[in-house]
């Protein structure tokens, strides 16, 4: 039965501390009560609150680590909406890239390297590959342990062991225990086996099944035996029928409390086409997986699906902001070049990586939008010729360098007579409308 929020404000401190991050206990109960924010998130609670309330209170989508505690693991799920611009989402989904079988192992250890290597850097956060999908299929028991105890001494991720031989799951599973691998996959035929295994080596497990009915026994029947980290695995193909069966799950555990399903997914999309799993992988990225199972590393299919990721899981009621000062790019000095931007992360991070490109050394002012790029901040009013000058001032740029000459972004041309006008600096040049035109744009203009 779906607690109220007098009921749960009942059994809370009362004390208003605000340590939950809500201003009284009884905003922080109507959250728990609309399964937004766990009761864990009350550091006060008493014991006897948390016995009687854990189960009802609990979030509609369990959190479920894979891999070893710390650094070296993550976390999926505890998903709180069925829709980003609702509140956000919370945990990125993780992208796996699956090891195959049929590789030698000098091949599969290679492989490992490049996928913990896969690693990079978008604006000013950190991007990459988080797991290791390790196929042992069809790989005797002994050869499958002393593959998997190889990759694991090697990988920087956690593995996924594939496979669904029970007595090759359990040596693989036994060899890097410590490491937490997720076991992948308990179906109606080997559930017993793998459940066992989950239990005694303490890892999580994924369940899957021919329909969402069976799904929910199986996952239940695991939940019930003592697993408490289940993922609920799809195949990515048909694409159509695996989105349908993510949003009717997601349905049921945020909207339904339906508890046997109140569990992350994952979708293996594995394709040899690369255009066409990235697209795939893209949209199960954002609906509504956890994990991503794909063959590709090539940076051209892995960069277009972490973006998405990336874009899916910002916060949308908190600007991509970064602070307003000015900022060295490379080793600069008084004769370098000066350029101003908005503080929207996207086009400062867009200027950074360009002027790296460049590599020419430059200041770069950054200019107080509240968030907002270039022609939105205009539009909104939130950058004038007036504020870029006093901006400039504030930031004291001109006792950085020796010259007056300022780069002015190309799709606001019209600042240039104002701030000439207003200001010491006599020479404004007229940037790139993109900033992928500014290394070419330094080179010819900057001498
Ligand atoms: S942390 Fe607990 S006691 Fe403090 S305001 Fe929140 S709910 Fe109340």
């Amino acid at each position: 039965m779906a607690l109220t929020a007098m009921a749960i404000y009942k059994n809370l401190p009362r004390t208003n501390c605000g340590d939950c991050k809500f201003p009284t206990c009884m905003a922080f109960a109507m959250q728990v009560a609309a399964k937004q924010k766990p009761l864990t998130d009350c550091p006060h609670l008493s014991d006897a609150a948390k016995g009687e309330f854990s189960e009802a209170s609990a979030p509609p989508m369990k959190l479920v680590r894979v891999g070893p505690a710390g650094a070296g693991g993550f976390d999926i799920g505890q998903e709180t909406v069925m829709f980003r611009h609702e509140e956000k989402f919370h945990h990125q989904p993780a992208i796996a890239v699956r090891v195959a079988a049929s590789l030698t192992d000098d091949q599969a250890l290679a492989r490992i390297e490049q996928i913990s290597q896969a690693q990079f850097v978008r604006v000013g956060q950190q991007l990459g590959v988080k797991a290791a999908a390790v196929d042992v299929e069809g790989l005797a028991a002994d050869k499958a342990a002393a593959r998997v105890k190889a990759l694991a001494a090697k990988s920087r991720v956690p593995l996924i062991v594939m496979t669904k031989d029970a007595a090759t799951m359990a040596a693989a599973v036994g060899a890097i225990a410590d490491k937490r691998p997720l076991i992948y996959q308990a179906n109606a035929a080997n559930a017993e086996a793998f459940i066992k295994i989950a239990l005694e080596k303490k890892c999580p497990l994924a369940v899957s099944a021919d329909t969402l009915e069976a799904l929910a026994d199986l996952a239940k029947a695991a939940k019930d035996k003592g697993v408490a980290d289940l993922v609920l695995a799809f195949n990515g193909h048909p694409a159509a029928r695996t989105i349908r069966d993510l949003t009717i799950v997601r349905r049921a555990a945020l909207k339904k409390s339906f508890r046997a399903l109140g569990f992350p997914s994952m979708v293996d999309v594995s394709l040899d086409d690369p255009c066409k799993e990235t697209v795939i992988a893209s949209t199960f990225a954002a609906k509504y997986a956890g994990i991503v199972i794909i063959n590709g590393l090539d940076p051209t299919e892995l960069l277009p699906i972490l973006t998405t990721i990336q874009n899916v899981y910002t916060d949308p009621q908190v600007p991509n902001i970064v602070e307003p000062k000015l900022y060295a790019i490379g080793p600069v000095n008084e004769n370098s070049p000066v350029l101003w931007t908005t503080n929207f992360s996207l086009t400062y991070f867009c200027v950074v990586g360009e002027i790296e490109r460049s590599k020419v050394p430059c200041y770069i002012s950054v200019v107080d939008s509240g968030g907002l790029g270039i022609l939105n901040a205009y539009a909104g009013d939130k950058v004038s010729p007036e504020k870029v000058v006093k901006t400039l001032e504030a930031q004291k740029v001109a006792d950085k360098v020796k010259h007056r000459k300022l780069i002015n972004p190309g799709l606001l041309p019209s600042f240039r007579a104002e701030i000439e006008d207003s200001s010491p600096w006599k020479q404004v040049l007229i940037g790139p409308e993109n900033a992928s035109g500014i290394p070419g744009f330094l080179k010819a203009n900057w001498k």
